[in-house]
């Protein structure tokens, strides 16, 4: 039986397909390459292999063809917690959340590191890079050291001081930057397609971004159905490309019978595909303010915007950008209704449904679900709150009369 589905790869921009290989665009018109499976009627039932753990359940659907070039950390498999509380303060049915936070790092990012370090193995790279905020640098070096593979991470100065430690134990060669991210990224791109190192970046690479797409396997597994709608954050697209893929797939193999409405959720302080949404326009890349949702803080995304943009007026999604005072606000919301600590960016798809229920944007009677995107462990966070006490038998007594 074949491990992997995968056959080759296709141009999402002028169609044309090639062999399955190593390619980071089109080499005939350099546009975005996506993967491209022997999709056939299945059941999810028959796509899980429980041999193996967490998200390589969905081996078949990922881009590795032999089991031995996997890393693996126990990524995927995160709970999809429902939200009882929640769901009716806010206004909406049902609402499901996908929580991120479980995975080996903390964050989305791991599913994606493990298909970034696992095909780095598969096509013989010795080392792997990425420029980051914080989230994605921690992740890749943390599975290239598990899969001995060398790492060069490029962090931002102001990195979450707990995510710059971490990623300093991991990473083979840390480097500090303190200048504009978007004009690393394009240095760092041009040493990648020197071949110096594989590309662990969000922006292009068609292998890195499959792991992200078995959040969508698991969420139609748990709920037996597709939800009516989708929140995801988006900073480069990888979470919504990616998840998009997923559902597609699935429903062409006949697993699902719908796809949901798909809804971009970005930060006020960064927001070039809302933008462009709204305004009907073509996407621009736009300048960035500073945000506490660091991980969305993406003002070109590269060819991933457009191809997002395209997503969302082909299929009728919808685009909406919060500020940062939404952002703490749910962050305070889940943490008091349904017991939930995420950071400030893992609570970015949260914050958009909040306001579109508010401005009644989405009918009441729907369902939804929001991708949890990070714990919030791992964030600066508000000073804590609480009483200084005596330590007497007395006093301690007096504290509890109030149960
Ligand atoms: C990177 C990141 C995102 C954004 O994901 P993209 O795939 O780049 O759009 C969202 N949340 C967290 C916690 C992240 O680290
Ligand atoms: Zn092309």
């Amino acid at each position: 039986m074949t491990f992997s589905w995968v056959q080759g790869l296709v141009c999402s921009d002028c169609g044309e397909a090639f062999d399955f290989r190593y390619l980071l665009k089109c080499p005939k018109c350099g546009g975005l390459l996506d993967l491209v499976y022997d999709l056939r009627q299945a059941s999810l039932a028959d796509l899980v292999d429980d041999n193996f753990q967490g998200m390589w359940r969905f081996h078949k659907v990922l881009p590795i063809r032999n089991p031995a070039h996997i890393v693996t950390l126990g990524e995927g498999s995160t709970p999809l917690i429902p939200a009882p509380r929640l769901a009716p303060l806010i206004g909406i049915k049902a609402l499901y959340l996908k929580y991120e936070g479980t995975n080996p790092t903390g964050t989305v990012k791991d599913r994606t590191s493990s298909t970034a370090v696992s095909s780095a193995k598969q096509f013989g790279s010795r080392a792997i890079t990425v420029v980051s905020t914080g989230n994605a640098g921690t992740s890749l070096a943390t599975y290239a050291h598990r899969g001995e593979i060398y790492s060069v991470i490029f962090c931002y100065h102001r990195g979450d001081p707990i995510k710059m430690s971490h990623m300093s134990l991991m990473a083979s060669k840390l480097c500090i930057f303190e200048g504009e991210y978007d004009d690393l990224i394009r240095s760092v791109d041009r040493c990648v397609e020197e071949g110096l190192a594989f590309d662990g970046g969000a922006t292009r690479n068609p292998f890195k971004h499959e792991g992200k797409k078995t959040i969508a396997y698991e969420v139609a597994e748990a709920l037996e159905t597709v939800p009516d709608f989708f929140f995801s954050p988006v900073a480069v697209g990888e979470i919504f490309i990616a998840t998009y893929r997923g559902f597609d797939e699935m429903q062409k193999m006949g697993m699902v019978d719908r796809m949901p409405t798909m809804v971009c959720c970005q930060s006020m302080q960064a927001q070039p595909i809302v933008a462009a949404f709204q305004s009907g326009k073509p996407f621009q890349p736009t300048s960035v303010q500073p945000t506490i949702a660091k991980g969305v803080a993406v003002g070109d995304p590269g060819p991933k915007g457009p191809r997002v943009l395209e997503i969302l007026r082909q299929h009728s999604g919808m685009a909406l950008a919060v500020s940062d005072a939404e952002i703490q606000e749910a962050q305070r919301l889940l943490a008091e209704r349904e017991g939930l600590w995420a950071g400030p960016t893992g609570v970015v798809s949260l914050a958009a449904l909040i306001q579109a229920c508010r401005n009644k944007a989405i009918d009441s009677k729907s369902s939804a679900f929001c991708i949890i995107t990070e714990t919030g462990l791992t964030s600066q966070y508000p000073p804590a709150h609480g009483q200084v006490v005596k330590t007497t038998l007395e006093d301690v007594r007096r504290l509890f009369s109030c149960v």
